[in-house]
């Protein structure tokens, strides 16, 4: 039998003196303070990489799951970075010329840039629902797509704005359809039984659901609200829908009560003047009744519920725009700010995005706003402001949490990018 016999130094306690306590609590200290200004140093680097990516582009070396054409900002990479979902221009004249590259590493990938390895990446295989199809032979694909996690389709893939004066010009709506990746108008059947699949095959947590705009009183908002009523029915995943204010504002509360989690009614930019230029029936609507509406809109689905898309980089004043966002904010609105993305096909596909040191500062102010009114990209159950792939306000927030970067003084109106007539 043997008997385990502890050392003397295992068995006696040495009390340090006090200076030895002393020397102790600094080396705890200064350990504690290099660890938390490392931690604070990589959330910072991590979220202006972020943000880099999202304007500058990627070149890539690998398959990548790609968003083409369709309403509001596309035509981009999907992946995750450093954890980060992000959606990043590829294949484009930007991503051309972008420093970044994502390569294929022994287990995974990650993203270069002059060499130098700067964060881990993962790509979204391609979905395993795309090689099915319905009963009378329409692929999935073309019904819904997946942006990472998020079952995403266009269910009216017209725009009463379309090829006129009204078009936005920043958007892509008639592009897929023109191109035959998808189909003019998706019924609530087709829609609940795919998004099933897309949560059943490939993990779908929400569903996003948007549509060109209507003339009609409500702008097309019913038809979608039902497409949601039959997508959560079916598949029980939360559910947000996107459509333009309604001629008459009890249309929201019609909507709240088929079940919608979230909505989004988005404004695109909150100086009247930029919009005018960019989105001239969404000028006419006005910026007031954006408010309006969303006052509404928050009565019925809640506080951080309600989203607009704010767009960087149309030549928009800072002021205004900060200005417009804190208001948004202060009545429960989460203002999803994303840099343009030029869309092959859109009016403004020839547009450079805007510096992301502008983007990040924005970010930056945005992001500390919410902070105040306890509202962050946690908030949304459902839809852009849930995934946020497409705009780096979480990375942002990581970094202002774990950090203490002061908030930045927003500098002057960034180089016009959009040529006014
Ligand atoms: S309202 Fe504007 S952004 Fe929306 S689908 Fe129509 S043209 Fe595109």
């Amino acid at each position: 039998m043997s008997v385990h016999r502890e050392s003397s130094a295992d068995l006696v306690q040495v009390a340090p003196h006090r200076g030895q306590e002393a020397a102790i609590d600094a080396a705890e200290t200064s350990a504690a303070t290099t660890a938390a200004t490392t931690a604070a140093t990589t959330a910072n680097e991590l979220a202006s990489l972020v943000v880099d990516l999202q304007a500058r582009g990627l070149r890539v070396e690998v398959p990548i799951e790609r968003r083409q054409g369709g309403a509001g900002p596309s035509d981009s990479g999907m992946l995750w970075v450093g954890g980060f979902p992000i959606t990043a221009p590829t294949g484009n004249a930007a991503a051309a010329g972008s420093p970044y590259v994502l390569k294929a590493e022994d287990e995974g990938y990650a993203i270069f840039r002059a060499g130098q390895r700067l964060a881990g990446a993962s790509t979204q295989r391609r979905p395993r629902f795309y090689d099915l199809a319905t009963a009378d032979g329409v692929p999935y694909w073309k019904i819904g797509l997946l942006h990472l996690d998020s079952f995403a389709s266009t269910v009216v893939q017209t725009c009463a704005y379309w090829g006129n004066a009204n078009q936005c010009k920043f958007c892509g709506i008639a592009v897929s359809l023109d191109s035959g990746r998808t189909i003019v108008k998706k019924s609530p059947e087709q829609l609940a039984e795919v998004a099933c699949a897309a949560k059943e095959l490939d993990g779908a947590v929400d569903a996003t659901l948007t549509t060109g705009s209507s003339n009609g009183v409500d702008r097309g908002a019913r038809y979608v609200a039902r497409c949601a009523q039959a997508v959560k029915e079916a598949s029980g995943l939360p559910v947000e829908i996107q459509f333009e204010p309604p001629l008459k504002l009890d249309i929201i509360n019609e909507v709240g009560d088929l079940g919608v989690d979230s909505v989004g009614i988005h404004v695109e930019s909150f100086d009247p003047e930029v919009l005018a230029y960019v989105a001239p029936a969404k000028a006419r609507t006005g910026i007031d009744r954006y408010f309006e509406a969303w006052e509404r809109a928050v009565a019925v689905f809640g506080a951080g519920q309600v989203s607009t898309y704010v767009i960087l980089g149309m030549g928009e004043d800072p002021e205004v725009t900060l200005d417009g966002c804190r208001r948004a904010v202060d009545i429960g609105v989460f203002p999803f700010v994303v840099p343009i993305r030029p869309v092959a096909g859109s009016l403004m596909e020839d547009v450079m995005p805007p510096d992301p040191a502008y983007t990040e500062r924005i970010y930056r102010t945005v992001a500390s706003y919410m902070a105040l009114r306890g509202m962050d990209s946690s908030v949304p159950k459902a839809g852009c402001a849930r995934c946020q792939a497409c705009s780096g306000l979480r990375s942002v927030e990581s970094a202002l949490r774990i950090g203490s970067s002061p908030l930045l003084q927003i500098g002057r109106r960034p180089v016009q990018v959009a040529s006014r007539p």
